[in-house]
């Protein structure tokens, strides 16, 4: 099935999925929301240093749409660093372009296409497998 447009592209899932500061004495801590797409945003502005026109690009969003993105992803993230706040990162409509496989079994990981189907670990055989896009709610928009 073809991506729908309001789907953004996104190169890979996040390794985690919450981060929280150290020494949780302040609990419950509150929490801040990063989208997989403000995420993405982040990954390619931020850590790998692409311009916002090639950023863009690579999510198939428009630069302003992008410029407004990284901007609260900022925003966000200095948020929870000055104020101690604990990181969810989820939400957000995107359609993973590859994808990470976890063996809960040898702990192995895995990095696959999003169309790859892995059943079994390489490593032991286990059918133990996470499959972290799916983790995140991927799959409406490509489902194999
Ligand atoms: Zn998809
Ligand atoms: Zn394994």
């Amino acid at each position: 099935m073809a991506r729908p447009k309001n789907n953004r592209s996104v190169f890979e899932p996040p390794l985690y999925k919450i981060f929280a500061p150290q020494g949780g004495e302040r609990i419950p801590l509150e929490q801040v929301r990063i989208s997989l797409d403000e995420f993405e945003a982040v990954r390619l502005a931020d850590y790998s240093g692409l311009s916002h026109e090639e950023a863009s690009e690579s999510m198939k969003i428009s630069r302003s749409t992008f410029s407004r993105l990284i901007e609260k992803a900022r925003k966000k993230t200095a948020d929870l660093v000055i104020n101690g706040k604990q990181l969810i990162i989820e939400g957000g409509s995107v359609h993973f372009r590859n994808n990470i496989i976890k063996c809960l079994d040898c702990k192995s990981l895995y990095k696959t296409k999003i169309e790859e189907c892995v059943t079994e670990c390489p490593a032991c055989h286990s059918n133990n497998l996470l499959d972290f896009a799916g983790s995140y709610g991927h799959g409406n928009c490509c489902t194999l």
